[in-house]
């Protein structure tokens, strides 16, 4: 790894060095998880503690800081990148108050395995364990399920790096929460999060299959209501591809077929013809909360791994009208999809939250990685879906800009004065955040 100390804050103590981007002798590359965005940062920090995490981001006139890199946009990337891999911390359980506190850079997968083992759970995940807790937070990563919020609804208390060094901690109730959880790495460098936990629950996934358009609209609320976690799969195809429900023992037996789609006869990949090896066990074996709830196994690449993704969150009452309209256009993208899902997201109170205030649709994409294909289809899916009030996965590929999006956060303005107080002189601002969010003061 190239080190070129000139070229960093001048802080004392980070390891490592920092990674530089092309072009510069002994060079590597930083790109995302999907490998289709190349990041343009010159420096990936590595503090070890907290005083040094301090002194860097003192030092730095810009700094972003690198999460488990899973976003397929440029949230993540600025002149100057820290990760907090190497950052020392421990995990505390209260088992009576059923939270956990944990360094936030841990992933989920990690997580998991450690509250599973003292008997707890937490009360969703996404798709995939592989992505770190402040970095999904940040974005309001979701999975799915009526009742369900998204992952940052889980935080009760956050710890935060100002960008004048001082740290803060935040919790649930005092004025400045609902504004700091989903915050996009604007405010600062959240280095511990702490989160409600529940006892640990087992889960069993039914998987049916060929579920009729027709169907899948007469009986959307149904459908969604079927299981605990329901996650719908289509290639726009003829026919919706399969329905994934993930059962608690509470819930309601798993049906002999789903409004005419039948049970899958044996485990199944969403992308469908795809090896479901590295998918979590289905037809209804239970198990442990976290070997079902996400689709893809701890240790297994997940999804196809060649991919863009997009993501698009309407209100629930819009969802069939926006699922249809597509439909009806797919012509325009259905060859450059390699999957779609649909979930459902219970309504919160973050300011930044796509669930912000509506209990929620999520309209997702799974794109073959061709960045300017995928553009000029998203072209099209948003000059639908934006009017019908639909706001983009804040960690995924889309084109609306901030003035596309001011009208759909009622607390823009807010966290915006937000950023101000916390960061007066744009230490944390990039590019992506003043043209999707922001704007450019
Ligand atoms: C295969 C795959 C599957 C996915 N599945 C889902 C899914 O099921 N549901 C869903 O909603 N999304 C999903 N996503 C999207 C993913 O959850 C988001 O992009 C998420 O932000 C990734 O977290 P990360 O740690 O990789 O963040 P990064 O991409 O590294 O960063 C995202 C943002 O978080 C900020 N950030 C990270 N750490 C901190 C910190 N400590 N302090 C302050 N800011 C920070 C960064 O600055 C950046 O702005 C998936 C992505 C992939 C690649």
């Amino acid at each position: 790894m190239a080190t070129r100390p000139e070229m960093g804050c001048g802080v004392r103590g980070w390891a490592g060095g920092p990674v530089m981007r092309p072009g510069y002798a002994g060079a590597v590359e930083l790109r995302n998880w999907g490998g289709t965005y190349r990041y343009r940062a010159r420096a990936l920090h590595r503090p070890r503690t907290l005083a040094e995490l301090r002194g860097l981001v003192i030092s730095c006139r810009r700094l972003r800081v690198a999460g488990s890199r899973h976003s397929f946009n440029a949230i993540g990337d600025g002149d100057e990148l820290v990760t907090l891999d190497d950052l020392s911390g421990d995990l505390a359980i209260d088992h009576d108050a059923q939270i956990v506190s944990l360094p936030s850079h841990l992933r989920y997968g990690q997580l998991a395995e450690r509250l599973a083992g003292e008997g707890l759970a937490l009360a969703n995940l996404a798709s995939l364990p592989h992505i770190s807790v402040a970095g999904a937070v940040a974005t309001a990563t979701h999975g799915s399920g009526i009742a369900n919020g998204n992952l940052a609804t889980a935080i009760a208390a956050l710890e935060l790096v100002r960008s004048d060094g001082q740290i803060v901690w935040l919790r649930r109730g005092s004025p400045d929460f609902d504004g700091a959880v989903v915050a996009l790495g604007a405010l600062g460098v959240v280095t511990r999060v702490v989160l409600d936990v529940q006892p640990a629950y087992e889960i069993s996934q039914h998987v049916y299959e060929g579920l009729a358009w027709d169907a899948l609209f007469e009986h959307f609320d149904a459908i969604f209501a079927a299981a605990y976690s329901v996650s719908v799969f289509l290639g726009w195809r003829d026919r919706i591809d399969q329905v994934w429900l993930k059962r608690r023992a509470a819930d309601h037996p798993a049906p002999d077929e789903l409004f005419g789609a039948a049970p899958a006869p044996a485990d199944r990949h969403p992308i469908a013809g795809l090896d479901p090896a590295n998918c979590t066990p289905q037809l209804g074996r239970p198990g442990p909360w976290m070997d079902r709830l996400p689709h893809f196994r701890m240790g297994f690449t997940p999804s196809s791994g060649q991919e863009i993704q997009s993501e698009y969150h309407l209100a629930r009452e819009q969802a069939v009208e926006a699922i249809d309209a597509l439909r009806r256009i797919r012509p325009s993208f259905q060859q450059l999809v390699q999957v779609s899902e649909l979930r459902t997201i219970a309504a919160d109170t973050l300011w930044l939250s796509p669930q912000h205030g509506r209990d929620t649709v999520a309209i997702h994409f799974t794109w073959a990685p061709d960045q300017r294909a995928v553009e000029r289809a998203l072209a099209e899916i948003e000059a639908i879906l934006i009017p019908l009030g639909a706001r983009p996965h804040w960690g995924k590929l889309f084109l609306a800009g901030a003035a596309d999006l001011a009208g759909s956060y009622e607390r823009l303005a807010d966290f915006s004065a937000m950023v101000q107080r916390f960061d007066p002189h744009g230490k944390f601002r990039n590019r992506w955040l003043e043209a999707h969010l922001l704007g450019a003061d």
